[in-house]
């Protein structure tokens, strides 16, 4: 996934913009293409990160008629790691390692960039299902923002029963579970589904901070009702949480350790320095080898627009 042309790229993540406790935010509607339209939950304004995780978009559900169009045209990444998780439908990934990888609902692509990667995605054109899922970037800490590329895909991850809740680990460990996706930063993707109205008791890690995004359906908790396409962010310091899910509710716990140092992004890169931005920038428009190639690809990478000299990191 990409940030589009058009919207403010840069992102300073800094920790005066944290929030109170159980804010809640509402996702931003953005044209990613000109067929696609996500909901951006992060970065906005008012909250930049929750531990590492410095993005997240919520795209469809998209229909079949509709969604071969769908296409991602290749465009670099650094100092992330992205997930990409479908709730139904099917997309495939391309990068410049050589990766050609389906992905199925369920299922997890997990795409660390490092000190440089590019990459597509691209809609099969024999669907039957709708295309709904998220996309997520983790920034990667300090000491390793520049470490090799690496592509992972995870057939099946962790699934276990919370209070009647189903619960699905995408990445960090959560109690004796643990999740088969690399992670370089204590880091928590925990996704609770439930056909019927239900109380559950989350286990926190007191120096994580964490934040629920309501998928569908509905979560309470404190005095909040969280809705589709909200987040709330619960802050740090905290033993356990319970939660109260209507029927047929999805939700998405994101969770970590905040970082130290800040963070910038612009566009698709990510770094905890502006320098390693610019050169990332000038390297791709010079076709840097750092980025590799997608031969697979039939059709023009993606620029991005230009980083303005007065902008200060
Ligand atoms: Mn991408």
């Amino acid at each position: 996934m990409t940030r589009s042309t058009e919207e403010n790229q840069s992102t300073l993540c800094e920790s005066e913009f944290l929030q109170q406790d159980f804010t809640l935010l509402q996702a931003k509607s953005q044209q990613l293409t000109p067929q696609l339209k996500v909901h951006r939950i992060l970065p906005q304004r008012d909250l930049r990160m929750v531990g590492p995780w410095c993005f997240l978009d919520h795209f469809g559900p998209v229909a079949p008629s509709n969604y071969q169009a769908f296409d991602v045209a290749p465009h670099p990444h650094i100092g992330l790691q992205t997930i990409t998780w479908l709730f139904s439908g099917e997309l495939t990934h391309l990068d410049s390692l050589g990766y050609q990888q389906p992905l199925r609902a369920g299922q997890l692509n997990l795409m660390t960039a490092g000190n440089g990667i590019s990459h597509a995605e691209i809609a099969d054109e024999q669907v039957e299902h709708a295309l709904h899922g998220l996309q997520l970037w983790a920034a990667l800490p300090e000491h390793h923002e520049a470490i090799e590329p690496d592509f992972e895909h995870h057939r099946e991850l962790p699934h276990f029963a919370l209070d009647g809740v189903t619960a699905e680990l995408i990445i960090g460990d959560y109690g004796k579970h643990k999740s088969p996706a690399t992670c370089y930063h204590p880091t928590l993707a925990l996704l609770l589904t439930t056909p019927k109205v239900q109380t559950v008791e989350i286990a926190l890690e007191r120096e994580f901070e964490y934040a629920i995004y309501v998928v569908e359906g509905s979560v309470h908790s404190h005095k909040q009702t969280v809705k589709p396409h909200q987040l709330v962010y619960l802050g740090a310091n905290r033993k356990h949480i319970q939660l109260e899910l209507a029927a047929d509710s999805r939700v998405l716990i994101l969770g970590g350790v905040p970082f130290a140092e800040p963070v910038v992004m612009w566009w698709n890169y990510v770094s905890h320095s502006g320098d390693r931005l610019r050169q990332a920038d000038a390297d791709w428009r010079a076709g840097h080898r750092r980025f590799g190639e997608i031969p697979r690809y039939h059709g023009a990478r993606t620029l991005g627009p230009e980083i303005p000299a007065a902008v200060a990191w």
